[in-house]
């Protein structure tokens, strides 16, 4: 093989140290990719792939495929790759090629991966970017995560038989983009599931050890916080470990914004399952994945970037006790009832910008002068909103009004060092403020006022020497120099060098005037690296701060969060729940948060709810499709999650005992993907709501027993309803809405069970749906007039009406053969005509591919 050329020996040594990771290779003013790296950032990018120099074709490296960037426009790139599942080495040039003698020395400076991107292209506003880690050992589980783009950072213990299942809840909430797994973490195949299908999380592999992991934690927040850790449970610690070593591996830079760990332990916050959190749609839809339609749609009025993170976590973290459900609503609640100030607040709020993100870049060291700019402009908006605290007098809002730091001081240093409108560049100077530093306006007098100083010397060397004719001029050979006439020669002074005889002259220079050359010639390197020296003072005073500072974005993100609360509880019209430990749910007129504000010009009819700990546990509702059965399940559970956050609910009153836990088991899922059928999934999802669940859930059951046949279905949804209804089993609070008319006679068997309906009343052949729920079991399905609304044919329903009397005068009889005169359809040409007119009403460019895969396999079902 030929010789390497020493470039590409270096950029081999180097690659073989980052072999999972698309090398970005600085050359001059480019990144060069080299081989497969070439090969896929050019399919990934667009790139054109080249090869080097062929006509010399003779060395290997001549004829690896090559493909480049500019490196000023690497940002995008970066995060297009890094969007697919990428991770990108930046290799750079440690010293200046220009200084440097032979092959210019090259370093890694940092690993982009997704769980650690830093810049605004790749990061949601609205949104924490995790990068987490989970351990696993037996009946031991850690789990941590870490935001780096705002410093905050979690851990959490897991202990016992179903540590996995709760490690894995953890990991759905944070939905991280990123996962560190240890190797039985790894080879977890429900964890497996989790990370690749549902979240498409990046997964890397590492271990760690005890002693290492405990001096990466004691390293980066100080020994104070391993006895927060608990003695018999060592994979957090591990997992924490393993999280703080892989940052630092791959960032490189400065990490030390990341300085308090929230080390939190199971009870402090409700756990949601990944269903429970899809099914109620939280944060974003079922089906379009898409925020608009969620919860936190309705929800989220906040008006910085810091505080919409804040809200979103609250809604991921329900709160558990009475005391800290109550600290939060009073604050609404003051806010709510001071509608001046709490609208004073939301206008000195709009437009802070993103502090915690700002610092974070600041500290690490990537930030530019707009970035620091806009953290002064961030900091000049606190103190009004202090000012507007102060009405407060006592609970949290006063303790923010306390706790919020106006960082006045930092404020001005800033306005002192940087311009208002600092340039996008900070190498290329004219960022720092006139007056700040008088070195800065020396240069710049010399830059701006170059030829002027030229003109003042020649009319001093004129006066000095009496030549009238001397004049400064400049050419490329020798720079500036005196020219002087050869009738006035005689009267050139000594400090003169002559530097070149013309026809009719003499040209000069003399000490001063070179000196004054370079300081012209230099001055632009000069002031340019003079004021990146400064702005790097400033940068380094600020990431000195870094705890004030985000102590106040934090102050900011809270009262964001609480002002959104309170003003959507005063636009939708939501009262302030009492929440007890009570164990009682009662709900008047209470309304879907959700459903009201997707239709606001249909009426949503409110509806009461009693929940008891004996009387009422659990309510069996019927009515025909469509009547409202799920919209009013899921509102009960909307409302007592809203209360669990703090936040008022849609009701005219409410007193809510607090719940451990939520469970859902709704409509039809979309694992098909992973080979189970949705029956299979229906009843593993049932199964580990039975597991999990206690006596303070509340559970969601919605058409248990669908996905089979009708007695197979009927005999589990009874066995599941008598295993959660019974106190001396289950004894939970639960919903249960069901198609199985039969199973209303359960209300006199079992003590706490009461049939509910949501009423419809019939008029002639056609039903209206009152949207009411009423006491009692429905009368009848109403499943042909319901068919008659969606659009079946006039024939096909005519014959379902007779099938139906036959089958309810003959129960069991076979029905009787059509008559040959009336309409030819059998049995199974109405199975034909459901599956086509179900195709007919059903919007396929709506519908994701799993979707149309379940449909179709429901339409396959049908035929058979
Ligand atoms: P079911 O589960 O009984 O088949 P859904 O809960 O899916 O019925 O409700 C069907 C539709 O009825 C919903 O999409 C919603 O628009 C409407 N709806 C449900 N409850 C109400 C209500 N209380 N007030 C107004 N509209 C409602
Ligand atoms: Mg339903």
């Amino acid at each position: 093989m030929a010789e390497l050329t020493p470039m590409m020996k270096q950029y081999l040594e180097i690659k073989e140290q980052n072999k999972d990771s698309i090398l970005f290779f600085r050359l001059g003013d480019f990144y060069e990719m080299f081989g497969s790296d070439a090969r896929t950032a050019s399919r990934e990018l667009d790139l054109t792939l080249t090869t080097r120099d062929k006509d010399k074709n003779k060395s290997f490296d001549e004829k690896v495929p090559m493909c480049g960037i500019p490196y000023h426009s690497s940002e995008g790139y970066i995060a297009r790759l890094i969007a697919k599942g990428y991770k990108v080495a930046i290799c750079e040039q440690t010293e200046d090629p220009a200084t440097a003698k032979g092959l210019v020395k090259r370093d890694i400076i940092r690993v982009v991966t997704p769980g650690t991107v830093l810049d605004d292209t790749s990061l949601e506003a609205g949104r924490s970017n995790f990068c987490a880690a989970a351990w696993l050992a037996e009946d031991k589980a850690g789990f941590a995560a870490c935001d780096i783009s705002t410093g905050q950072t979690h851990a959490t213990a897991f202990s016992g038989p179903d540590a996995g299942v709760h490690l894995l809840n953890e990991v759905a909430r944070f939905s991280p983009a990123e996962i560190i797994l240890n190797d039985t973490a790894a080879q977890d195949a429900a964890l497996r599931m989790l990370t690749e299908n549902k979240l498409s999380c990046h997964r890397e592999v590492r271990e760690i050890d005890g002693p290492a992991a405990r001096a990466s934690i004691a390293g980066q927040f100080g020994e104070k916080v391993l006895s927060d850790f608990p003695a018999d449970n060592f994979a957090p610690l591990l997992a924490l470990g393993n999280l703080l070593h892989y940052l630092h591996e791959t960032q490189k830079g400065d990490l030390h914004h990341i300085d308090t760990l929230d080390f939190y332990r199971q009870g402090q916050f409700m756990e949601l399952d990944i269903s429970a959190r899809r099914n109620l749609e939280l944060t974003e839809t079922l089906r379009g994945k898409e925020k608009k339609g969620s919860l936190l749609w309705v929800l989220d009025k906040t008006k910085t970037a810091m505080g919409a993170r804040m809200l979103r976590s609250w809604l991921e973290r329900p709160l558990l006790s009475v005391r800290d459900i109550d600290r939060r609503a009073d604050c609404v609640e003051r806010l709510v009832n001071d509608t001046v100030t709490r609208e004073e607040l939301a206008l000195a709020l709009s437009g802070i910008g993103d502090m915690e993100r700002l610092m974070s870049r600041i500290v690490y060291g990537s930030a530019g002068g707009r970035d620091v700019v806009a953290l002064r402009a961030a900091m000049e908006k606190l103190p009004p909103i202090k000012r507007l605290l102060t009405v407060f007098p006592k609970g949290r809002l006063q303790e923010l009004c306390r706790t919020l730091d106006t960082l006045d001081d930092l404020a001005g240093r800033i306005a002192a060092t940087l311009q208002d409108e600092p340039p996008f560049s900070v190498r290329e100077g004219e960022f720092i403020r006139d007056g700040f530093h008088p070195e800065v306006d020396r240069l710049r007098g010399i830059l701006h006022g170059g030829k002027g100083l030229m003109a003042s010397m020649e009319a001093q060397e004129k006066e000095k020497t009496g030549i009238r004719t001397l004049k400064i001029g400049y050419n490329k050979v020798f720079g500036y120099y005196i020219e002087v006439s050869n009738s006035f020669k005689d009267q050139v002074p000594d400090t003169y060098i002559r530097k070149q005889t013309l026809v009719n002259g003499e040209r000069y220079i003399t000490q001063e005037l070179k000196n004054l050359e370079s300081d012209i010639l230099t001055a632009s390197d000069r002031v340019s690296a003079l004021e990146y020296e400064l702005f790097t003072d400033l940068r380094t005073e600020l990431a000195g701060q870094v705890s004030r500072i985000q102590a106040s974005a934090s102050a900011v993100a809270e009262l964001d969060s609480l002002c959104s609360l309170a003003s959507v509880a005063v636009s939708n019209g939501y009262c302030r729940p009492t929440v007890d430990d009570s164990g009682v749910l009662e709900i008047h007129d209470g309304r879907h948060p959700v459903v009201e504000k997707m239709r606001p010009d249909a009426l949503f009819v409110p509806n009461d709810t009693y929940m008891g700990e004996k009387e009422g546990r659990a309510a069996i509702i019927t009515g025909p499709n469509m009547a409202g059965k799920s919209t009013y399940m899921r509102q009960v559970a909307l409302i007592v999650l809203l209360a669990q956050i703090g936040s008022f609910v849609p009701a005219k009153s409410a007193r809510l005992g607090v719940v451990d836990r939520i469970f859902t088991r709704i409509g039809a899922s979309d694992d098909l993907s992973a080979g189970q059928s949705t029956f299979m999934v229906e009843m593993t999802e049932v199964s580990d709501i039975l597991h999990a669940a206690t006596k303070d859930s509340l559970l969601i059951l919605d058409e248990i027993g669908r996905g089979t046949s009708t007695f197979d279905g009927m005999s589990i949804a009874r066995a599941v309803l008598e295993y959660c209804a019974d106190p001396k089993k289950l004894g939970a609070k639960t919903l249960f809405a069901t198609h199985y008319h039969e199973l209303t006679d359960m209300e006199h068997s079992l003590p706490g069970v009461q049939n509910y309906n949501i009423a419809v009343r019939a008029r002639g052949e056609e039903i209206i749906f009152l949207r009411k729920i009423v006491p009692g079991g429905a009368d009848r399905s109403y499943g042909i007039e319901v068919a008659r609304l969606a659009g079946l044919p006039e024939g096909v329903i005519a014959r379902a009406k007779t099938i139906l009397r036959e089958l309810e005068s003959e129960a069991g009889k076979p029905p009787a053969p059509m008559q040959e005169e009336a309409d030819q359809v059998s049995l199974s040409s109405l199975a034909e005509t459901e599956v086509l007119s179900r195709l007919r009403r059903e919007q396929v460019d709506t519908l994701s591919p799993l979707e149309a895969l379940n449909l179709l396999y429901e339409l396959k079902q049908k035929l058979q």
